[in-house]
């Protein structure tokens, strides 16, 4: 990828589409505190985009623990609207009052809003889409087997968003532990019937099949940078060497970060409103007796 948020690298056809009006992705993250969640967005996100943090309602930042920002990310004209919610201590072993029950309520909240915005005549052409297009599953790097409490928090968001797991701080494991690491998560994965994007969404999906190799993606985040060349690029530093977040032989962040923001950005908002809004909207009507 040539750009921060390779838009150029979508199928011309979409590029229009996205050109003509602003496009909005929403990502959640979670995972246990201290997995570099938030580092991993600054990463992911490079302040050398015009960025914008956008007022808050107050109200909703004091009340909830899981908590929106929002930015908007300029490229070569294209805006991407991009809201993305932190989770804090979800999994906290020392802290077991943050559990996933806030994290639910606040996906469902935006699918109610959204059924209710959909049923409102006057809002029907432009209804505001908060809803969570995809979850960032941050898993430690321990080597072994899904811990149960991720287990369990990963089988009970699957069914109700875009789940993608992704293996935090790459640059702690060598090549053949992150190797080995990744066949037993997708064991473990397979084991607990959890379904996570894009893998079981592929019919859905184009142009992902090279992507899925790399699943579950493995990252690094970092707030330093080095100089490789005249080229200025992020990285970790150690006394036995330097890490490089965007090197596909470190870590899969350049991967992880074309499928967000170019080969399936339009599927992550697709299966949230065809799959899982859908599946959302008719149990929600099922319950009401309609
Ligand atoms: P959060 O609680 O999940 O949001 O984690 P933070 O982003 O606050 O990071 C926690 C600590 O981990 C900080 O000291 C970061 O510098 C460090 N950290 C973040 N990302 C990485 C990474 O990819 N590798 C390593 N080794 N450390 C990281």
């Amino acid at each position: 990828l040539t750009s921060p948020l390779g838009l150029e690298a979508l199928p011309s056809q979409r590029f229009t589409k996205v050109k003509r009006s602003t496009f909005g992705l929403n990502l959640m993250v979670v995972g246990e505190s201290g997995l570099g969640k938030t580092t991993f967005m600054n990463t992911l996100f490079n302040t050398d985009l015009r960025e914008e943090i956008l007022p808050r309602n107050p109200q909703t930042t004091q009340t909830v623990k899981v908590q929106p920002s929002y930015y908007e990310l300029v490229e070569e004209g294209v805006v991407l609207n991009l809201c993305v919610v932190d989770t804090p201590g979800f999994g906290d072993e020392l802290n077991r009052e943050h559990n996933l029950t806030p994290i639910m309520e606040y996906i469902d909240k935006q699918y109610e809003e959204y059924m209710a915005a959909e049923r409102h005549p006057g809002f029907r052409k432009a209804i505001p889409d908060t809803r969570i297009h995809a979850v960032l599953y941050f898993i430690a790097p321990t080597g072994h087997g899904l811990k149960e409490l991720d287990a369990k928090a990963l089988k009970t968001l699957s069914k109700k968003v875009n789940v993608i797991p992704i293996i935090a701080k790459a640059d702690t494991m060598t090549v053949e532990e992150k190797q080995s690491f990744k066949s037993i998560l997708l064991r473990d994965l397979e084991d607990h019937s959890i379904k996570t994007f894009p893998s079981s969404y592929a019919e859905d999906v184009d142009g992902a099949e090279e992507l899925l190799q790399h699943i579950p993606f493995s990252v690094i985040g970092s707030d330093s940078f080095t100089l490789v060349g005249d080229k200025k690029v992020r990285c970790r530093t150690y006394r036995w060497g330097v890490v490089e977040v965007e090197n596909a032989e470190h870590s899969d962040f350049v991967y992880l970060r074309e499928l967000l923001m170019s080969t399936c950005l339009h599927d992550l908002v697709e299966t949230t409103h065809n799959v899982h809004y859908h599946q959302h909207r008719g149990d929600a009507l099922r319950l009401m007796g309609r």
